[in-house]
C-alpha cells in the first residue's frame, strides 16, 4: 500500500500503517451519511435494550434485560473476531489478543438509569437519529462510547493491527445501583496493567477526591426539639423542618414557621446539589442549627452540629486539608433524623484531597469530634490520583490536545467515576467541555458529529496504549 503522512505523536507516518488503515475504515464505518451508517445501525440495537436493573433470572444477577444486552454485544464482538467472556452476567469481555502479558482496559457499563417515557420527546428506548442527533437512555453513559470503543478495535483489528499489549473491553451491568458488577468481575479477572474508561469527561480526569460518608451519632436535643432533613449523604438538602416547644429569632427570609399547639414548625428552603460541591447549592438545615443553637446554648449536639458541621470547607471542625493535586476538602451535612429518644443522627458526605488516605480522614475526624458522638463510616472510597506527567495521562492528552487543537489540562474532581473501581485508570470523555450534558436526564442525547470524533480519539489512544 501507498504510505500516507499521518502524525502520531511525536513519530509521524511510516511504521503507523494500521493506524492510518484504521481511520479509513471508521470513514467507511460512518458512511455514506451519518444518519444512516453502519457505527449508528450497531449503536442502535444496543441501545433499544432497556437495560434498567430488573429483578434477578438465573445467570441474569440484573434481571433478563440487560443479560439480554450483554449476550447481543459479546456475540457482536464475537463476530467481529474478538474473544469474548460472560462473568456470569455480571459483566464480560471482548478482547484483541496482544503478543505480551499486558493489558490495556476499557471499563464502561451497559446498564442505565431508569427513564420516564412522559418527559421524552422520544421514546427512550427507540435511537431515534433526528438532525444531528441520536435520542436515546444511555446513549452517552454508558453505551454509545463503549460501542464507540469496540468499533475502534474492529477497526484496528480489521487493519491488521497486532497489538503487544491484549486490548480488554470490560462491559459492567450494574454501574449505576451497587457496582457488584466489577466486585465480581475483578474477583475473577486479574486487573489490566493500565486502562481508561469512557465514562466521564474529555479531556482526562486522572484526580477524584476520596470519598467519606458517615453518620454522626451525636447527643439528645432538647425536650420537644425535632429536626428532619435530607435524604442522601451526597445531596445538599434543600428543606429542613425544625419543631420546637419555644419561638427561635434569625431564621432568615427561606423559612416559614406555623404555631401549633405543642410549639411551633419551622420549615426552612434552601437549594439542592451535589454533595460534592456543598458551595453550588444552599444548605437548608444551616441557618436553622445556628438558630437552634441560639436558642438552646447549653444543648452540646447543637452547639457542635451548628459550629462545626455547617463549614463546608471542614475549618470549624479541624478537617480542612487540602493539597496542590486536588484542591480543598468539602463537607455536606447531608441528613439530619431525630431518633424516637432524642438522639439526633448527621449523616456527613466528605471529599478529602488525592493525597490523604480513608484511615487519615478517618483518624483527624475522630481526633476533632467530641468523644460522646459515635462516627460510623457508611460509604467511603479512597481518592482516585494517577500522576499528570504519567504515561497514560500524557498520552490521552496528547491525542486529544492534538485532534481537538487545543491546549487543556487534565482534570480533577470531587465526584466518582467508573475509573476508581481499578488502580491506574483514568476517565477519557465522552463528554466534551461545553458540551450540552443530557447523562441521566430526559431526551440524554449524543451528536453524532461527536459520537464520529470519540471514536477516532479512542481508536488513537487503544493504538497507542497497546502497540
Ligand atoms: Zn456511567
Amino acid at each position: 500500500m501507498t504510505k500516507k503522512s499521518y502524525s502520531v505523536g511525536s513519530e509521524t507516518a511510516t511504521g503507523s500503517d494500521a493506524l492510518v488503515q484504521a481511520n479509513a475504515l471508521l470513514d467507511e464505518m460512518f458512511a455514506p451519511s451519518a444518519e444512516n451508517c453502519f457505527a449508528v445501525e450497531v449503536l442502535s440495537k444496543v441501545l433499544q435494550f432497556n437495560t434498567e436493573k430488573s429483578l434477578p433470572a438465573p445467570d441474569a444477577p440484573f434481571g433478563e434485560n440487560v443479560k439480554a444486552c450483554l449476550d447481543y454485544v459479546l456475540q457482536l464482538a464475537s463476530s467481529f473476531g474478538l474473544t469474548v467472556y460472560d462473568c456470569d452476567g455480571y459483566a464480560g469481555h471482548a478482547e484483541l489478543v496482544g503478543t505480551g502479558d499486558e493489558a490495556l482496559g476499557i471499563l464502561g457499563h451497559l446498564d442505565v438509569v431508569p427513564a420516564k417515557a412522559e418527559e421524552w420527546i422520544y421514546p427512550p428506548y427507540s435511537a431515534t437519529v433526528t438532525g444531528d442527533k441520536l435520542y436515546a437512555r444511555g446513549v452517552m453513559d454508558d453505551k454509545g462510547p463503549m460501542i464507540a470503543c469496540l468499533l475502534a478495535v474492529k477497526a484496528l483489528k480489521d487493519a491488521g493491527f497486532a497489538p503487544s499489549k491484549t486490548v480488554r473491553l470490560i462491559f459492567g451491568c450494574d454501574e449505576e445501583s451497587g457496582m457488584q458488577c466489577v466486585e465480581h468481575y475483578f474477583s475473577k479477572m486479574p486487573y489490566p496493567t493500565v486502562s481508561f474508561s469512557p465514562d466521564g469527561d474529555f479531556p482526562v480526569i486522572n484526580r477524584e477526591k476520596g470519598i467519606y460518608q458517615f453518620d454522626v451519632i451525636c447527643g439528645k436535643l432538647p425536650n420537644g426539639v425535632q429536626i428532619s432533613a435530607g435524604e442522601r449523604a451526597n445531596v445538599v438538602p434543600s428543606l429542613c423542618v425544625v419543631t420546637t416547644a419555644k419561638p427561635l429569632a434569625d431564621c432568615g427570609k427561606q423559612t416559614v414557621c406555623v404555631k401549633t399547639s405543642e410549639g411551633f414548625t419551622y420549615t426552612s428552603t434552601g437549594k439542592a446539589a451535589h454533595g460534592s460541591t456543598p458551595d453550588e447549592g444552599v444548605n437548608a438545615t444551616h441557618i436553622l442549627l445556628k438558630a437552634l443553637a441560639n436558642a438552646y446554648p447549653d444543648n452540646e449536639t447543637l452547639r457542635f452540629l451548628s459550629e462545626k458541621a455547617t463549614d463546608t470547607s471542614g475549618k470549624a471542625w479541624g478537617i480542612a486539608l487540602s493539597d496542590k493535586e486536588s484542591g480543598r476538602l468539602t463537607c455536606n451535612l447531608g441528613v439530619l433524623r431525630t431518633a424516637s429518644d432524642g438522639t439526633l443522627t448527621a449523616t456527613v458526605d466528605i471529599r478529602f484531597p488525592v493525597t490523604y488516605d480513608c484511615a487519615q480522614m478517618c483518624d483527624l475526624l475522630r481526633a476533632n469530634t467530641p468523644e460522646a458522638f459515635d462516627i460510623v463510616p457508611a460509604h467511603i472510597s479512597e481518592p482516585l490520583h494517577v500522576p499528570s506527567d504519567s504515561a497514560l495521562v500524557t498520552t490521552l492528552m496528547d491525542i486529544y490536545n492534538r485532534r481537538m487543537g487545543v491546549k487543556m489540562q487534565p482534570i480533577a474532581i470531587g465526584g466518582g467515576t467508573y475509573s476508581r473501581c481499578l488502580p491506574n485508570c483514568v476517565a477519557f470523555g465522552p463528554l466534551f467541555p461545553g458540551e450540552e450534558q443530557t447523562i441521566h436526564m430526559p431526551n440524554e442525547c449524543v451528536s453524532l458529529n461527536n459520537l464520529r470524533t470519540m471514536t477516532e480519539l479512542y481508536l488513537e489512544a487503544i493504538y497507542r496504549l497497546s502497540r
